[in-house]
């Protein structure tokens, strides 16, 4: 696996499905999902130009987060109250939460550490057991408690994670139901939403959900290779 030729390929597969959905290759946001991935890996695809790395567990995000390059994380993956305290300074961006309780606690620590955190609220659109999220009918009401019990959080937008599928066209209409939340949204105003950012899309599906108007996408396997969960992981 070469990772930078992976990088270029997908670059070029992110523009070509911008310029489809009438958007430029420069207006979506590449993370680079790393879970398992080492140091090493994350290092060279911060070397081929990416700036944004995503990780899914808090440890393992602590355990990188000084072996590698400065880059801007983001928290993917589903956050333990108790472990905010550990990324609140170290995250550019949390995208996934999904309660009040959480973000209270996001709130807390941010305030400890003087900041506003950025976060993005999870959308499990398709309502499934195995995924955390909210419903899409439910995201209004939990930006809403969010904005008015947090004044260190600031709503940045959505994280839509899709079922899996093997046609990526049969999940447009679940990336179609998080958009149509993000537009709503957009044309609100208050001083801690900032609607900028929508999260959708992986290795297969990003193309799906750049057409129904994500801009970030978090892309693991098409960047390095498949996973090896069952490898010691050294690092
Ligand atoms: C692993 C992961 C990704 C990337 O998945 P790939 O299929 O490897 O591209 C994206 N988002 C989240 C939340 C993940 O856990």
């Amino acid at each position: 696996m070469d990772i930078r030729e992976n990088i270029a390929d997908l670059r070029r597969r992110i523009g070509e499905y911008a310029r489809a959905a009438g958007r430029e290759a420069g207006e979506i946001t590449l993370i680079a999902a790393a879970k398992t991935r080492t140091p090493q890996e994350i290092n060279e695809v911060l070397a081929a130009g990416v700036t944004d790395i995503g990780e899914n567990k808090v440890q393992e995000l602590l355990d990188k987060y000084e072996a590698v390059q400065s880059a801007d994380w983001h928290m993917i993956g589903h956050l333990q109250r108790n472990k905010v305290k550990y990324i609140i300074d170290k995250v550019k961006l949390i995208h996934s939460v999904d309660s009040l309780r959480l973000a209270e606690e996001i709130d807390a620590r941010a305030a400890q550490c003087g900041l506003v955190k950025d976060i993005l609220v999870q959308v499990n659109a398709a309502g499934e057991e195995s995924k955390f999220g909210v419903a899409a009918q439910e995201a209004e009401a939990l930006v809403c408690e969010i904005l008015d019990n947090c004044s260190h959080v600031r709503i940045r937008g959505f994280m839509g994670v899709a079922p899996a599928a093997d046609d990526p066209e049969d999940v447009r209409v679940y990336f179609r139901q998080v958009k149509a939340v993000f537009d709503a949204f957009r044309r609100s105003s208050h001083e801690r939403l900032d609607m900028q950012y929508l999260s959708m899309g992986m290795s297969h599906d990003f193309g799906a959900a750049i057409l129904e108007g994500a801009n970030m996408v978090r892309v693991g396997t098409a960047i390095f290779g498949p996973r090896n969960y069952s490898q010691p992981q050294n690092f």
